[in-house]
């Protein structure tokens, strides 16, 4: 039995929202920090290239809650978001409401919240999932089987993974891309790709150890054996990539792609050199990437890492793929003060300057030569997502590399910004986080959602959100 804890993302999405919306409202300009370590001559290239306004417009008006998305939601999935909204009240509701959450049993929950957050147990409810994601204008999903063991639980079972992930990409991900090429008739290459979250630490016993110990003899075996693991999956991605393009030779970006997530800092080295190893073996140049590494751009040395790795590419002749993410691990990071930029400022500056870097190298090659190949924003920040889509939207329409940027949020979380990206700005390339798995390990997956909501408890959530659902009920009941 799979004694597992449940999402990678672990304590992801601390900030989210209520930071979201703070920085919307103080935005400043979209600089070049100095953290960023790209050389001068193509920072300024880059002012001179993107001498756009000096600070961004708000995607909308954060301030206010706008329910409109919940439309798009079932009648029962209201009633789910009414107790999300009862639960997150007030601090003390939601404190009680977490306490309380352990002991409710799973059919009650599943009845209730299960389906805002999750994709479901089996594949089949993926797939259902990702059909009601398509109705909602999102049109893939980076999927993610919620097993882990980044605490040094040894219980899990690495083949088991393995399987199931690559069956989760031959039965989910690859028949549901090819469903929206064939029936959404739009072109080829405006169609986001599928992805798989990977997780570093499920593919070996006592990954953690192994992780931060990679590079010592004594694990050397053992982070063989997670190299090989995650490279299992990644081929299966390659060789669908390789046959799809034969198939749709006209499509520039991957139809499917491996996304390795980011650890805590004290297991970054290994995974840092698990993608460089995976990078080589699955992104040859003039290829689409298959596989997209992570870089948290909260750390202070991410700049110097994201020029070290277009470097070592470049060296080495392969592309990397990039997910950049603000970072999940603050508030359990032991050295925060060395490792992390000391302001959320500083933070927020770094992951603009690297999505633009990012964006600005894989729109300006079409060839799919750029050591920078591919890259997921992956975020809730509506200014990061602004800045993204401006940046994408002030190319030709006719860019064939505009697929290999997509702009990534979990399921059941900024949704209303998912929602205006998607109607209120015409974004075509969103997916969304899908976590799927078995029960026991989605209870604890939902239990961060609820802890996490509790940042958000004055903005989309509480009482206006109470109210929304309850108007937008009422309205479908009487109309
Ligand atoms: C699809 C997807 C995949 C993800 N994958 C990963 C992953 O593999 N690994 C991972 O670690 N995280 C991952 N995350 C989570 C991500 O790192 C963030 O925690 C989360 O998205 C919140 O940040 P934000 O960009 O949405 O924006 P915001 O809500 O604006 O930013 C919040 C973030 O800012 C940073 N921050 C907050 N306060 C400070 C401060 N005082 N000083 C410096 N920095 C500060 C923190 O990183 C915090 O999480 C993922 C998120 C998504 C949506």
């Amino acid at each position: 039995m799979l004694s597992v804890r449940l999402i990678p993302l672990a304590p992801l999405l601390k900030a989210n929202l209520k930071q979201s919306l703070q920085a919307s409202s103080r935005l400043g300009p979209i600089t070049f920090s100095r953290q960023f370590n790209i050389s001068t001559k193509k920072r300024n290239s880059y002012i001179a290239n993107n001498a756009g306004p000096a600070t961004l417009a708000p995607m909308n008006d954060a301030t206010k809650f706008d329910s409109t998305f919940l439309k798009q939601f079932k009648t029962s999935e209201l009633v789910s978001f009414m107790l999300i909204g009862i639960c997150t009240l007030n601090k003390p509701i939601l404190n009680l409401c977490i306490k309380l959450f352990p002991y409710v049993p799973m059919p009650v929950i599943k009845a209730l919240v299960y389906k805002i957050y999750c994709g479901g147990e089996t594949i089949e409810e993926v797939k259902t999932t990702g059909e009601r994601l398509t109705e909602r204008g999102i049109n893939n999903m980076m999927i993610s089987l919620t097993i882990e063991a980044c605490n040094g639980n040894d219980n899990i079972d690495p083949q088991y993974i393995v399987s199931e992930t690559q069956k989760s990409v031959e039965e989910i991900l690859i028949p549901h891309t090819l469903s929206i090429i064939e029936n959404s008739g739009k072109s080829i290459n405006s169609i986001p790709a599928g992805y798989v979250a990977l997780k570093p630490t499920g593919f070996t016993k006592n990954a953690a150890a192994v992780l931060k110990n990679f590079d010592s003899p004594e694990y050397k075996d053992s982070f063989d054996e997670l190299v090989a693991n995650a490279s299992a999956i990644c081929k299966t991605i390659f060789d669908a990539n390789k046959n799809l393009a034969k198939q749709y030779p006209e499509r520039t970006a991957p139809f499917v792609v491996g996304v390795i997530d980011a650890e805590k800092y004290d297991l970054q080295p290994g995974v840092y050199e698990l993608q460089r190893r995976l990078y080589k073996q699955f992104n040859p140049v003039n290829s689409p990437v298959s596989v997209v590494g992570t870089l948290q751009m909260y750390l202070s040395g991410s700049a110097d890492l994201l020029t070290k790795e277009e470097q070592l590419a470049k060296d080495q002749n392969y592309r990397v793929g990039m997910k950049l993410v603000r970072g999940a691990y603050i508030h359990s990071e032991k050295d925060r003060a060395n490792v992390i930029h000391k302001t959320k400022t500083d933070t927020d500056n770094n992951y603009n300057s690297g999505i633009t870097y990012c964006i600005k190298s894989i729109l300006d090659d079409q060839l799919n030569k750029s050591p920078i190949g591919h890259l997921v924003v992956a975020s809730h920040n509506a200014d990061s997502l602004k800045l993204a889509t401006d940046l994408v939207n002030k190319s030709s329409p006719e860019n064939s590399s505009r697929a290999n940027v997509c702009l990534g949020q979990l399921l059941g979380m900024a949704d209303s910004i998912t929602y205006d990206l998607i109607k209120k700005d015409n974004v075509e390339n969103v997916i969304k986080y899908v976590p799927w798995g078995p029960p026991l390990e989605t209870k604890e997956y939902l239990l961060r959602r609820l802890e996490e909501n509790g940042d958000a408890v004055k903005n989309d959530n509480g009482l206006p959100l109470v109210k929304a659902a309850f108007t937008t009920l009422m309205s479908r009941i009487f109309a």
